[in-house]
C-alpha cells in the first residue's frame, strides 16, 4: 500500500518550500506556524519569516516585540513567542536530544523535525495521517509521512472523502464510506480570541494608555507575555 502511495505522492505531490529543506530551523518555523494556519496562508509567511531570520541565533537576537509584529495574522500569537525562546535555546545551547525540551514543541512536531530535517523514520500523526492510517488500516513508515499529509489534506478529505480519485482505493478497506460531522471550531469573529488580536494588533503599531483598550483581553496578552503593562501603558515587550 506504501509504495501505490509514494507513486502517486511522485506524480501528485505538493510543492511546498519546506520540502525543499533539511534545515532543522527552517523545519521547526514551518511546523509551528502549519499547528494551527493553513498552508496556503503559511507559504508566503514562511519565507518572509526566513528572510529576516534564516538562522536560530539571528532569530535570538531579535526582540520579542518584532517577533510579535512578524507573526501578526497568522494568530495564536504564543506560538511566535514559544518560538522565539526555542531559537535562543538552540542558538544558546544547540540542539537538544528530546526536540520536546523546546518551548512550543509537542511530539508532533518533534517527530516532523526528526523525519523531515533528520532523516529519522519516525512517523509525525497529525490528523490528516491519522485519519488515513485509520480508514486503509494500514501503518505507514515515515517515508510516507508527506505523501500521508498530502493524500490526507486533498483526496482522504475529513468528511468525504474523494475516493475515486485515491491511489489507494482498490486496497482500502473503507472506500465509499464517510466519517459523521465532527463538532466546528468555535467562530473566530465576535470571540474573545478576536479582542486578543485586535488589542495586539494595536499594540503592535503603537504603544496605548490602558483605558483605552479591552482591559480583559489586555489581561489575558499580559498572562501570556505578549504585552507588557507600565505606568498605565500597554505596549509590546522589549
Ligand atoms: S479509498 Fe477513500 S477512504 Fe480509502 S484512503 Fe482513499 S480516499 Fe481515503
Amino acid at each position: 500500500m506504501e509504495e501505490l502511495l509514494l507513486a502517486w505522492y511522485g506524480a501528485s505531490g505538493r510543492d511546498l518550500p519546506w520540502r525543499r529543506t533539511r534545515d532543522p530551523y527552517a523545519i521547526l518555523v514551518s511546523e509551528v506556524m502549519l499547528q494551527q494556519t493553513q498552508v496556503e496562508r503559511v507559504v508566503p509567511r514562511y519565507l518572509a519569516w526566513l528572510a529576516r531570520w534564516p538562522t536560530p541565533a539571528a532569530h535570538a537576537a531579535a526582540s520579542a516585540a518584532d517577533v510579535i509584529r512578524e507573526w501578526q495574522g497568522l494568530g495564536y500569537n504564543r506560538r511566535a513567542l514559544s518560538l522565539h525562546r526555542a531559537a535562543i535555546m538552540v542558538a544558546e545551547e544547540g540542539w537538544p536530544n528530546d526536540l520536546t525540551r523546546l518551548p512550543g514543541v509537542g511530539p508532533y512536531t518533534a517527530a516532523a523535525i526528526r523525519n523531515f530535517a533528520f532523516s529519522e523514520d519516525v512517523l509525525p500523526v497529525d490528523v490528516n495521517v491519522e485519519r488515513v492510517q485509520r480508514r486503509t488500516g494500514h501503518v505507514f513508515t515515515g517515508a510516507a509521512a508527506q505523501a500521508l499529509m498530502d493524500l490526507g489534506a486533498t483526496v482522504c478529505v475529513a468528511r468525504v472523502p474523494r475516493c475515486g480519485c485515491c491511489p489507494l482505493e482498490d486496497v482500502c478497506p473503507s472506500r465509499g464510506t464517510r466519517d459523521e460531522p465532527r463538532r466546528k471550531q468555535s467562530p473566530f469573529e465576535g470571540s474573545f480570541r478576536q479582542r486578543r488580536a485586535s488589542v495586539l494588533r494595536h499594540v503592535a503599531a503603537r504603544p496605548r494608555p490602558l483605558g483605552d483598550c479591552d482591559g480583559e483581553a489586555v489581561r489575558s496578552l499580559e498572562r501570556d507575555g505578549l504585552v507588557v503593562v507600565e505606568a498605565g501603558v500597554v505596549r509590546l515587550p522589549a
